[in-house]
């Protein structure tokens, strides 16, 4: 099971990603994940990264390729993966196709830019696992404190709102060309191998939509 979510920043990929690669039993590649490890470690990485990322532009396809292309060696990729943040440029999708790295189905979420505003704008994660909660939507049992650790809450550098905004505009220069660019694919107008794509309105239940995209995957997984 090889899946690719692909979505704006504040589309709910990160949520639906650790629900979707646990009933898959396939591990999430999440590269947001692992820069913000880097940037947490201060290793080179992390430091070259951190101010791009705070800034809300995209790091450079060189290195995320090389991130990505050395986690995929790792043995609990043998049977599939989640990306989930990757590919985010025609460049990186291309890197990938020529490395070798396949994908049967890309997952789209759309969800309207204001709402994404708010979205993102209540969101609040705790750094150690980076569970995620939202002030107004899935608030944590104790205002401002993780559910399992009873830890503080932090709101990402990266999810104020002028941030969001510049996110957005990245996303629908660079990123959402990609959807175009698998589209042709999943339709055999380019060659490579044929993802199937999939499209999920990403506003609502988080169960609903989850329950939407497996629905989706195993009907199409069995050729229906
Ligand atoms: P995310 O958690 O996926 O929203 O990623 C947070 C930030 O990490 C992005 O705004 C980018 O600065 C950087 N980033 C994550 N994935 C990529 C990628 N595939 N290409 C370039 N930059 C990325």
């Amino acid at each position: 099971m090889k899946i690719l979510l692909l979505g704006p920043p504040g589309s709910g990929k990160g949520t639906q990603a650790k629900l979707i690669s646990g009933q898959f039993g396939i591990p999430q590649i999440s590269t947001g994940d692992m820069l913000r490890a880097a940037v947490k470690a201060r290793t080179s990485l992390g430091l070259a990264a951190k101010k791009i990322m705070d800034a809300g532009e995209l790091v450079s396809d060189d290195i995320i390729l090389g991130l990505v292309k050395e986690r995929l060696t790792n043995q609990d990729c043998q049977h599939g993966y989640l990306l989930d943040g990757f590919p985010r440029t025609i460049a990186q999708a291309e890197g990938m196709r020529d490395a070798g790295i396949e994908i049967e189905f890309i997952v789209e979420l759309q969800v309207d830019d204001e709402d994404i505003i708010r979205r993102l704008g209540g969101r609040r994660i705790h750094e150690a696992s980076g569970r995620t909660y939202h002030v107004e939507f899935n608030p944590p049992k104790v205002k401002d404190l993780d559910d399992f650790t009873g830890e503080p809450l932090l709101q990402r550098a990266d999810d104020r709102e002028e941030t969001v905004r510049n996110r957005l505009q990245v996303y629908h220069r660079q990123t959402a060309p990609l959807i175009e660019f698998y589209s042709a694919l999943a339709a055999g107008k380019n060659q490579g191998s044929n993802p199937r794509h999939i499209r999920i309105q990403g506003s609502g239940e988080i169960g609903d939509i989850q329950q939407a995209i497996i629905r989706n995957i195993n009907t199409r997984h069995d050729g229906s």
